[in-house]
């Protein structure tokens, strides 16, 4: 539970809990030893989750973070290189773990939103380089952009991306943690997503409001090649498929929902730019994340933050000067007005 005092959790989309139905789901869980192979429950979500994407295989992974390590796993090794957005959770949230267990190196591109420009990326892109240079192995992307504030990558780019890179034989992940509010806020499916990729990682514990599990599609090959790996990082699980339910529950029963939340961070991001104008690009708040640029009031984001606090809002200090919100499955309308008096009061300068 959020701390004392806190009326409307913003932190994140991770600070959900999850629902009595969903409680009931994982309750009833078919479960068996998934090291073997013989848990129902998994092995149903794994196959759901590849088939809704378009690939052949899927594997369970408790964090988004070790689904995102094991496809760049597959792709790199020891003295080649990843290249990814300067602020791709890859690369900026997990820790170092592309260097520290596989030897990954990296390079990174700029963008303004998140969005990856394809001009910029095959630019980066140097694959079979000579023997002074690094390589070129895997091209990453991230959709939608959490540090850019959950923006989406627009298809066409996506699309002439893999297109300049399949030729020189670089592989393509995609950290798709929220995938799904891409694909609710567009309309395109997850399968055209996923086809543009070699492997996807997407999580179940954000906006979907699982406890717990993420899940990395790929083909066959590669799924069995990522299950070594995920047994040698010590995460082989046993009878998991009471959190494998919790997924599937999630995905059944939550997935449209999003829109929800999307619609709800548009209507606060509106109130925001009316109090603070320029403190945030409505046309950017493209899902459920809100990132204010609270130095274009003079105000620093830990001053800000407190004063969300002050008033029964928790949210988030990216950085000095930028304050993220983010919304899920237990804010609702009314909390969302709570958010919007707080701003009010918190970002008004006379
Ligand atoms: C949350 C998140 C992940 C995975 O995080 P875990 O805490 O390891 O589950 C990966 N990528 C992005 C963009 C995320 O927001």
């Amino acid at each position: 539970m959020a701390g004392t005092g806190v009326r409307v959790d913003l932190l994140s989309d991770t600070v959900t809990v999850p629902t009595a139905g969903m409680r009931r789901a994982m309750a009833d869980a078919e479960v068996g030893d998934d090291v073997f192979g013989e848990d129902p429950t998994v092995r149903a979500l794994e196959e759901e989750t590849a088939a809704l994407l378009g690939h052949e295989a899927g594997l369970f992974c408790p964090t988004g973070s070790l689904a995102n390590q094991l496809g760049l796993r597959l792709h790199t090794g020891p003295g080649r290189e990843v290249i990814a957005d300067s602020l791709a959770h890859i690369l900026r949230a997990e820790l170092g773990a592309a260097a520290t267990f596989s030897g990954i190196t990296s390079r990174t591109w700029t963008s303004v939103a998140g969005r990856a420009d394809p001009e910029t990326v095959l630019g980066l892109m140097l694959p079979g380089a000579d023997a002074y240079q690094v390589s070129t192995a895997l091209i990453a992307l991230e959709n939608t952009h959490n540090f850019a504030g959950g923006t989406i990558q627009p298809y066409a780019a996506l699309a002439a991306i893999r297109e300049g890179s399949r030729p020189h034989g670089v592989a393509m992940h995609l950290d798709g943690a929220r995938l799904w509010n891409a694909h609710v806020a567009t309309g395109v499916s997850m399968a055209a997503y996923g086809g543009m990729v070699d492997t996807v990682s997407v999580c179940l514990s954000k906006g979907l409001g699982a406890p717990v599990g993420s899940v990395l599609v790929g083909s066959r090959a590669a799924m069995a090649e990522a299950r070594v790996w995920r047994k040698r990082y010590g995460a082989g699980m046993r009878q998991v498929g009471i959190l494998a339910a919790a997924g599937r529950y999630a995905v059944t029963h939550h997935l449209d929902r999003l829109a929800d939340d999307h619609a709800r961070a548009r209507r606060f991001a509106e109130a925001a730019a009316e109090v603070a104008p320029g403190i945030v690009t409505v046309a950017d708040v493209e899902t459920n994340i809100v990132l204010l640029d609270v130095g274009v009031i003079g105000r620093a984001a830990a001053e800000v933050v407190a004063g969300f606090a002050e008033r029964g809002v928790r949210c988030y200090a990216m950085a000095p000067t930028k304050v993220r919100l983010v919304w899920h499955l237990d804010v609702d309308d009314a909390g969302t007005d709570i958010a919007i008096a707080a701003a009010r009061a918190t970002l008004f300068t006379p």
